[in-house]
């Protein structure tokens, strides 16, 4: 069997027979796949720390004739999560991502747009006291958390899933939507005017409408100067969360756990 290569983020693992560990890996040029790797808990040389997810990897790879697993031969770290500062919030994201994509990408359906953002908000994605605070101010560094990254994450992936309608007007009527008179509901996709707003709609701020169609025009990286306190852009994450699960039609456990962090 021919050997694939492919850069690679692990999304999650579970133990098999005695040693063995199935691997979900969503690769840039396959798309998500399912693999075994032998013997992982015993060889530590061949994965390390590879297998932690949200590693960003070069995998090695090959199928097996009637299988519906490959053979995961080897992982070469290209970034591990565990290189930057590490606590509860950051972890959570970091977890919500892992379970997302693994919930919402067809298996061995390349999804280009969706590795790159991936690798873009994994950059951003930081522990709440990365910095110390002191040094924030002096470098002028905002980004004390995993808040923006998370953002972005979530309103692109829904975009990407083909679940967000324009949102510069109002899903029913289609007339244009004015800051401060905007609202979503847990029933649909899109975003609506004051007038169609029914009893179970939730307000979205205007700074989060106006932040949402700046981050569908620009890259991460230029939000990451920005302050991000925790609250910034929360009813934006509830609203793209509120799709995700619909459309996905299950809640995702790791959104519970950043719901008591307070994301
Ligand atoms: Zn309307």
């Amino acid at each position: 069997m021919a050997v694939l290569s492919s850069e690679a983020v692990v999304l999650r693992t579970w133990p098999v027979h005695e040693a063995d560990l199935i691997v979900s890996f969503f690769t840039r040029d396959y798309g998500r796949m399912r693999g075994v790797a032998k013997a992982a808990l015993k060889s530590r040389k061949r994965f390390g720390g590879a297998l932690e997810p949200m590693t960003l990897t070069r995998a090695w790879f090959a199928e097996r004739p009637r299988q519906e697993l490959v053979r995961l031969d080897q992982l070469e770290i290209l970034r591990s999560p565990l290189s930057a500062p590490v606590d509860h919030t950051r972890m959570a994201v970091l977890s919500f991502y892992a379970e997302l994509l693994d919930e919402a990408l067809p298996e061995r359906d390349p999804q280009d747009a969706v590795f790159r953002l991936l690798v873009s908000v994994l950059e951003h994605t930081r522990a709440v006291e990365d910095f110390p605070r002191s040094q924030n101010r002096d470098r002028g560094h905002h980004e004390n958390g995993p808040w923006m990254a998370l953002t972005y994450f979530s309103l692109w992936m829904t975009r990407l899933m083909g679940l967000l309608p324009d949102i510069a007007g109002c899903i029913v009527c289609g007339e244009a939507l004015h800051a401060a008179e905007i609202s979503f509901s847990s029933y649909t996709d899109g975003l609506v005017c004051a007038l169609h707003a029914n009893g179970s709609a939730s307000a979205l701020a205007a700074d989060s409408w106006q932040l949402a169609q700046r981050m569908l025009r620009a890259p991460a990286s230029s939000f990451a100067a920005e302050p991000w306190p925790r609250r910034r852009g929360h009813d934006l994450r509830r609203f793209t969360l509120q799709t995700l699960e619909r459309h996905l039609e299950r809640k995702l456990r790791t959104a519970e756990a950043l719901a008591r962090l307070g994301g």
